[in-house]
Order: C-alpha cells, then sequence, then structure tokens
C-alpha cells in the first residue's frame, strides 16, 4: 500500500530554477507550486556534500 506522506513524480520533478536577487533561488516544481525562497547560505548549510561539509567544520 503507497503511503499517504509520499510525493508524486511532478511534486519532486524540477522544472525550473530562478535567481532571487544574489542570495537565493526559488524552484518551480512540475505541480505547479512555487512557494519558498531558498537562500544560498541555507543550502550550503543542509548540502551533504564533501565541500560543504568541510566549510561547515572550517567556520
Ligand atoms: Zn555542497
Amino acid at each position: 500500500m503507497a503511503s499517504t506522506h509520499e510525493l508524486n513524480d511532478e511534486q519532486v520533478e524540477l522544472a525550473q530554477m530562478e535567481a532571487v536577487g544574489l542570495f537565493g533561488i526559488r524552484p518551480y516544481w512540475k505541480d505547479g507550486h512555487n512557494t519558498g525562497i531558498y537562500g544560498l547560505s541555507l543550502l550550503r548549510a543542509i548540502c551533504p556534500c564533501e565541500e560543504c561539509a568541510a566549510l561547515r567544520a572550517a567556520q
């Protein structure tokens, strides 16, 4: 049985990204919603890649 919390394909597929000022991006999802601006510093803070982890450790 499928979980009610599961997102469908349209909800997780990015349609496009828009730069917001110098410090953020706004994702447009295929299901039509585009609420939420993500600051680049936030994305850096939650990014799991080694580069960002090293940056966080250095701070
Ligand atoms: Zn990263």
